[in-house]
């Protein structure tokens, strides 16, 4: 399983490159629109399996472990949740000007995989995925309404929090008062992490009820 989704995240990978060797990148941005209308129906594929900076994020956060470099902390001035919405405003507003003034297509995604491997060294994949990525954002907004998603069999979790450490967004956590993990499904990549850990076999991809 964990072998097959790393295949299919190399070859998005692989197909962004292509596109951005031949020139052709802004074509990407017609495979992120697809995957926003995707998200409300199969929850955030793009996050987990074609995200380019999400499939490069992986290695950096393996690297920046080892390395003991990582901090648990967030930076507090983006505890809002807010500052996606800037990023997301303030890349369609450098893609405008920069075609217009300087008649140029700027490479925005390429600057942002720079931003996020950066980032990665220093915090937890979370803190770049939930509260700076511009794409994230939209991710979010249309993902919150997946029909399906992975989701918690209540009645089988024993509340081990093993999920909580290998969610790479946050999006699984344990509830302290029932000792029950819930999955807030805006945040959910549907890497399947949570799923191949869990010791009950709790978590499936289901149908909205
Ligand atoms: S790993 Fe499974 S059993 Fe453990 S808290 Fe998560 S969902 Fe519950
Ligand atoms: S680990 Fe589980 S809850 Fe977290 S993003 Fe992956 S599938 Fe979703």
């Amino acid at each position: 399983m964990k072998h097959i989704i790393n295949l299919v995240r190399l070859l998005f990978l692989g197909i962004f490159i292509f596109l951005l060797v031949v020139g052709k990148n802004i074509l990407w941005f017609g495979v992120f629109g697809l995957s926003l209308i995707l998200a409300v129906v199969f929850g955030r594929l793009y996050c987990g399996y074609a995200c380019p900076m999400n499939t490069l994020m992986l290695p950096t956060d393996w690297i920046a472990k080892k390395l003991n470099i990582q901090t648990d902390k967030m930076p507090k001035w983006l505890s809002s949740g807010k500052f996606g919405w800037v990023t997301l405003i303030g890349s369609i507003a450098i893609m405008i000007l920069s075609k217009r003034v300087l008649h140029k297509n700027i490479p925005i995604l390429l600057i942002w995989i720079v931003v996020a491997i950066l980032i990665t060294l220093r915090y937890k994949t979370a803190v770049f995925h939930n509260l700076i990525c511009p794409f994230g954002v939209l991710q979010k907004t249309f993902g919150k309404f997946a029909i399906f998603s992975e989701r918690v069999d209540k009645s089988e979790c024993i509340g081990c929090k093993k999920c909580e450490k290998v969610c790479p967004s946050t999006a699984i956590t344990v509830n302290k008062s029932d000792k029950k993990a819930e999955i807030k499904t805006s945040l959910c990549f549907q890497c399947t992490n949570c799923v191949q850990v869990c010791p009950t076999d709790c978590i499936h991809y289901s149908r909205n009820k």
